[in-house]
């Protein structure tokens, strides 16, 4: 079932996700669910904060840079981030903050934990836009937007513009790539 996606400003963005006690038929519902209205959007990327569900799960499909093969559809509850090394700074853009890509600077490669559908414990070692997508996601779970991690300015830009779209009505048809 393809879900809502949520938009900045609403309170629901804000808030920090639960963990997920124990993996059952509705997580799994919950997961496919994400991965639906991901594609639909379309996005690389996509946490359960956005469709409103305040529980620790995210789904990715992170292209492949360089010719290198992509990571296929990732579904992971409960991800934390273990170790972090070095610093990239990537033009990201978010389902939830329509109309906006923005340089922000995250960890150049993380090792992440997780649980898959399954139930089984997984490592995931990435670098570039994978450790990206995966810090954006990570974000959402805890409240954050990528807006926030942008000056001030930035943000009162931003909320202008989307102030006055509303007032103007918005236009269609404006495509970017990798949201997440
Ligand atoms: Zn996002």
């Amino acid at each position: 079932m393809i879900r809502r996606v949520l938009t900045y400003p609403d309170p629901a963005l804000t808030v920090e996700a639960a963990p997920v006690a124990s993996i059952d038929g509705r997580t799994v519902a919950l997961l496919d669910d994400l991965a639906e209205t991901m594609y639909a959007a379309p996005g690389i990327g996509l946490a359960a904060t956005q469709v409103g569900v305040a529980e620790r799960a995210i789904v990715l499909d992170v292209p492949g840079e360089e010719g290198k093969q992509g990571t296929g559809l990732l579904k992971l509850v409960n991800p934390t981030i273990a170790a972090r090394e070095g610093i990239i700074v990537w033009e990201e853009g978010c389902l939830s903050v329509p109309d906006l890509t923005a340089t922000v600077e995250r960890a150049r490669r993380i090792l992440l934990r997780g649980w898959t559908p399954e139930q089984n414990e997984v490592e995931i070692e990435a670098d570039g836009l994978l450790a990206v997508a995966l810090q954006h996601e990570l974000d959402h779970l805890d409240g954050t937007l990528f807006l926030d991690r942008l000056s001030r300015l930035k943000r009162d830009l931003y909320r202008k513009r989307q102030q006055k779209l509303a007032r103007q009505g918005r236009p269609s048809g404006e495509r970017r790539t990798h949201v997440l």
